[in-house]
Formats: C-alpha cells, structure tokens, sequence
C-alpha cells in the first residue's frame, strides 16, 4: 500500500509532534482492492486546534470544523484530517446530535459503517479491529456491530451498502442484508441529494442487476414509481422477463454512462399503466414513451438532479423505441435535433434494451442498431451536412439576395433539408444558385 506524498508528509508530522495519524476509509479499501485512489483521508488523535499547530506552515482550510476536520494543502494536494470522533445520538436517522472527540482509533473505527471502510494504514501496519481484509478477501460488505442499530443511527448507509455492493461487486452479508430491508422505511429521513448520489453511483457498478434485484424492495422505497413494474408480465414474444427485470437487465447490460443508465433505469417506467391486449391476444404498451418519459422528469426533478440529466434522459427515453432502419437523411434529421452525443447515447440506450430482449429478438436488433451507429458515426466523421453551421452558405448570402427577418431561417432550412437529402450537393456555388431560384420563385 502505497501512501500519497500528502497524505505520508502529514501522518509523519503529526507523529513527529507525538500524535498518531492514519490513513482510513476508502484508501484503504481501495488500495488493498488494487484500485487506483485519488485522495487520501487521515484521521488522528490531534484535535483540530492541534492539527492546525503541527499545520501552522501550510495552507489549512477549515472545512468541516464542527465534523472535526481541517483541509490540509501539502503541494497542491489537499488532504483531509478528522479527528478520532464518535457520533453522539441519532434523532433523525441521518444527523449525528452531537460528535465527540475521542483518544482512540478503536472508537473512531467502531463508529464507521462497514468492515471494509474501518480499517487504518499509517505507512507501516494497518490496523483492521473487525475483520476487514478478511471480508475484502471474501468480497463482503458487513456492518461494523449490529446492522439494526447501525442502520437506524444513519438509514443513508442502507444505500451505501448496495452501493459498495454494487460497485465492489460483493455480496452483503445476511444480517445485514435483514436489517437493511427491515429498516428501509428510515430512507425517507435521507435527504433526496444523498439518495440521489448513492443511487447514480449505485447504478454504474458491475454488481448493479444482483443489488436491484435483491435488493428491489428497497428501491421501491425511494423510488415507489419503479413497483407496477416488479411482476408485471409483458404477454410478449419479444419479451422474456417482467418489466422490473426487463429493466434491471437493460440497466446492467449498458454502458457505463450515468446518462444511459439513468434513462434505462425509467425507460419503460409507465409500461404497466399503458397496457393493453390486441385482438391477436398479444400485450401493448402504445404511448409508454411519452409517459415514461413525464414521469421520469418528475422523478428527477424530485431527486434535484442536474437540467443536464433530466434533459437528456427525457430526449433517450421519448426516443428509446425510434426505428433504426431509416435513411440516411433521416438519420441526419436526428442528429440536426438531438446532436451527436446524444444520438450516440441512444445507441447505448437501445442496445441495452435490445440486449434485455427475447432471444432471437434480442440478436437481431443489437445487428440494426450497430448498423445505425456506424452509419451515425459516418455522417460526423465525414464532416456531411446535417446542421446550419455545416452548410456552405450562410444567413448573410441569404440576406444578400435580398431575405428579410424569419424568411432568412426559413430558406436556410428548406435548403438544409434538400442538401441533408442528397437533392442537391453542399457546394457554394450550388446553393448560391438555389438561393436565386428561391427568390425567383418567391417574387
Ligand atoms: P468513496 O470516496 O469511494 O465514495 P469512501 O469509503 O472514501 O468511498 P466516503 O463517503 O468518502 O467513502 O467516507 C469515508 C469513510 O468515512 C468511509 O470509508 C467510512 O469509513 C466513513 N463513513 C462515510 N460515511 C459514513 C456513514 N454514513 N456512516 C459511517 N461511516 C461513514
Ligand atoms: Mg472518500
């Protein structure tokens, strides 16, 4: 385990004036695990007035001064230092009352959430009191002393469990998993950034379809518009599973993209309000875009979620049924109203969803939809034109033949439409010669 050059200059300064730092949390999950970590935190049994002391030389911030801890710029890298603390009583299953200060590592490690997340490296040995590493090693997320009681202190660590979980790709232990189910109903205590947060971050892990499927009723808490779906039989060739797991599967089977799996996490959202049966017995969800997509919105909105997020999870999920087997002029009429990126996240959105279909349905479609992609990254790479700014004329030509006001825009796009077309090629000359032709005819 390797400490930063920040993090190793602090933990030894501190020792030096006879105070003990150690590396905790993340870091050490994190290294051990072999993955990359960015920053380090370091807890000690300084108080914060006593880390400022050791730290009179440096740049300090005192970021989190009532949480004990103090920012610690070391060259650039900002290191940040807790204090040994335990968290006084919980009246709001979020908020600790109060925080103590305390002499011990022990006590401070105690109060962390998982076996994982309490262990402690100061550059020589590390120090796991509750069998951490033993749990890395058997892939485990476990709470640190009674679940139930830990829960109920803070409900957030619920999702923090299938977050790990998810992202870690472990298992939760039994009680744990027991008294993470039997205390959802503490969620709705967390504010919704904080769900939102761990949900984002829940989604994008290689263990997300095994933590939304055991876990779903606790999902269903925070987000109660997702249960319709959970059971809800599709009467569909194309379809295999139920709309929950249809979801789940299609969440998990796409790119790691917040954007992509946001959208597929509420793709089909409203499929169970939509449905209806066909003469030929068949099951229908005509109109399920357009709803899932306003309740989506809804959702997002209620999660505070960035305009960037909830614009372009409404666009993929209103398009996420759109034929792919179209020309290429139509496939230019898309990305003229939606832009590159976002048509390339709807390839991500639909081949998530194909995937997640009946075989040989499935198959078939993932062809089509690779097919629209290439052609989608042909039309950007070969710089054709699809958009105003690509044609090679602009709104001062127009003007100068003599276009005023809203007739500028207008010719601009009939001819747009005609080059994205292939009716006429984009070269000056041609168009200018059609812009003679348009006031000619308009005369
Ligand atoms: P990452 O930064 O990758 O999200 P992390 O483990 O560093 O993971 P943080 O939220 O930064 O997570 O928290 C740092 C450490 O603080 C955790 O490893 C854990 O020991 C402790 N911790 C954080 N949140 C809680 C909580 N809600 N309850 C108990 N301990 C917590
Ligand atoms: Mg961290």
């Amino acid at each position: 385990m390797e400490l930063t050059i920040g993090a190793k200059t602090i933990i030894d300064k501190l020792k030096d004036h006879g105070y003990e730092g150690y590396a905790v949390g993340g870091f050490v999950r994190n290294s051990l695990l072999g993955i990359p970590v960015l920053d380090v935190d370091v807890t000690t049994s300084a108080t914060p007035e006593e880390v400022q002391e050791v730290f009179k030389d440096y740049k300090v911030y005192l970021t989190g001064l009532k949480h004990g801890t103090v920012t610690v710029n070391i060259g650039g890298e900002c290191v940040e230092v807790t204090t040994y603390r335990v968290d006084g009583g919980y009246q709001d299953n979020r908020h600790p009352d109060s925080v103590k200060f305390v002499k011990n590592l022990s006590e401070d490690l105690l109060r962390r959430d998982f076996t994982v997340n309490a262990m402690a490296y100061d550059g020589e040995s590390l120090v796991d009191l509750y069998g951490g590493r033993a749990d890395l090693k058997n892939k485990i997320i476990r709470a640190v002393g009674n679940p139930t009681l830990r829960f109920q202190e803070d409900a957030l660590r619920i999702l923090r469990a299938m977050r790990f979980a998810s992202v870690l790709d472990f298992e939760i232990e039994p009680s744990t998993a027991k008294a993470m189910i039997e205390n959802k109903s503490l969620l709705k205590s967390v504010s919704v950034e904080r769900v939102f947060e761990e949900l984002s971050k829940m989604l994008l892990g290689d263990g997300v379809e095994r933590v939304l499927t055991l876990y779903k009723e606790i999902i269903f808490e925070v987000i109660p518009e997702l249960k319709p779906c959970d059971g809800f039989f599709q009467n569909s060739i194309y379809h295999a599973y139920d709309v929950y797991i249809h979801t789940v599967k299609s969440v998990a089977l796409s790119k790691k993209d917040r954007v992509v799996r946001w959208a597929l996490l509420f793709h089909d959202i409203e499929k169970p309000s939509c449905y209806t049966v066909g003469k030929d017995g068949a099951g229908h969800f005509y109109g399920h875009q357009k709803k899932s997509t306003d309740r989506a919105v809804k959702i997002l909105k209620r999660f505070k979620a960035d305009n960037f997020l909830i614009s372009n999870c409404s666009a993929l999920i209103m398009l996420h049924d759109c034929k792919t087997e179209i020309s290429r002029g139509e496939i230019k009429r898309l990305l003229k109203s939606f832009g590159y990126g976002l048509i390339k996240r709807l390839v991500d959105v639909k081949l998530g969803d194909a995937l997640s279909h009946a075989s040989p349905y499935a198959e078939i479609r993932v062809e089509l939809i690779n097919d629209f992609s290439k052609k989608v990254d042909e039309i950007e790479n070969n710089g054709e034109c699809y958009k105003l700014k690509h044609l090679k004329i602009n709104g001062n030509d127009v003007k100068s033949f003599g276009f005023k006001g809203e007739e500028i825009s207008e010719v601009l796009n009939k001819i747009l439409l005609d080059v994205t077309f292939d009716k006429i090629p984009n070269e000056r000359e041609v168009l200018l010669d059609r812009l003679n032709y348009e006031r000619s005819i308009r005369k």
